[in-house]
């Protein structure tokens, strides 16, 4: 079984024009293990992405005060590339484009990056994998040679995020509003993806600002944030009770200024 906790997480971004920092999450504390998916819900710039970003390891986002433990072992300060070989993967909410790097270079790398340099990937094996989980999300195989997200869709890069993720098998996935402009066809089909990996060995935080995705990947713990923090836990009927008040019962309910 391996952990996630965030400790009283405090992050600063630094504004590009005016050159200050800028305070987006006072606090944050929230833990997981595998086996578990959670769910992050919240309104519109209370710090979603930041936190994501942040557990991910994103340079722009700066950690003033607390910890991210993976197994206990603090990732503050380390960066990206080594968070991933031990375990973490991040579905961006909007991916980018790598031009000159085929998806499938991209994910027999990452792969490798995981496994011991003397024992990469049997050519055989990826490609078996592959297929499993382009049929999976009824993906086209052609996906696979073109350059990473070079003019994919929105709807196809997160279908993509997806591929990655099982192809990859981090022990967890952070994904942030994999559900954002997807109709209800592609949701299903992500959702699929999401839920084929549910079990033991894998944990999701699922990042979103809606309900409607909780019905098709159903969380065993819902968080919601709201002004850089974590405001309440609860269960899936949490999200329920979100979807039928708005924001703005819990706000009422907690004496929130926010
Ligand atoms: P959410 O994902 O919940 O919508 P974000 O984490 O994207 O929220 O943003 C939280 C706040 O931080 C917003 O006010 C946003 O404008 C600001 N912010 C986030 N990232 C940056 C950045 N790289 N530069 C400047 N401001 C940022
Ligand atoms: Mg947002
Ligand atoms: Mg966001």
């Amino acid at each position: 079984m391996a952990t996630l906790e965030i400790k009283n997480l405090h992050v600063e971004v630094k504004d590009q024009e005016k050159k200050t920092y800028k305070k987006i999450l006072n606090g944050v504390n929230l833990s997981m293990k595998t086996g578990e998916i959670h769910a992050i819900m919240g309104p519109n710039g209370t710090g979603k992405s930041t936190l994501s970003e942040t557990i991910m390891g994103n340079p722009k986002y700066k950690v003033t005060e607390g910890e991210i433990l993976l197994n206990g072992e603090n990732l503050v300060g380390m960066p990206i590339d080594e968070r991933a070989r031990k375990g973490l993967f991040l579905a961006m909410q909007y991916p980018a484009e790598v031009p000159g790097v085929t998806n499938a270079e991209f994910l027999r790398a990452a792969i490798n990056a995981r496994r011991p340099k003397d024992n990469p990937i049997p050519m055989m094996d990826f490609i078996q994998e592959l297929d499993k989980n382009l049929d999976l999300l009824d993906m086209n195989e052609s996906m696979t040679e073109r350059y990473l997200n070079q003019g994919f869709s929105g709807g196809e890069r997160k279908r993509n995020e997806i591929l990655q993720m099982l192809m990859i098998k981090p022990s967890f996935g952070i994904l942030d509003e994999i559900d954002s402009g997807l109709d209800i066809d592609a949701l299903r089909v992500v959702s699929r993806g999401v839920n084929a990996m549910r079990g033991a060995n894998f944990g999701a935080l699922m990042i979103t600002h809606y309900q409607r995705l909780l019905n098709y990947i159903v969380p065993d713990v819902v968080h919601v944030m709201m002004g850089g923090k974590v405001v309440k836990d609860g269960g899936p009927e949490l999200a329920k009770r979100l979807e039928n008040e708005g924001y703005a019962g819990l706000r009422d309910e907690l004496g929130l200024d926010i």
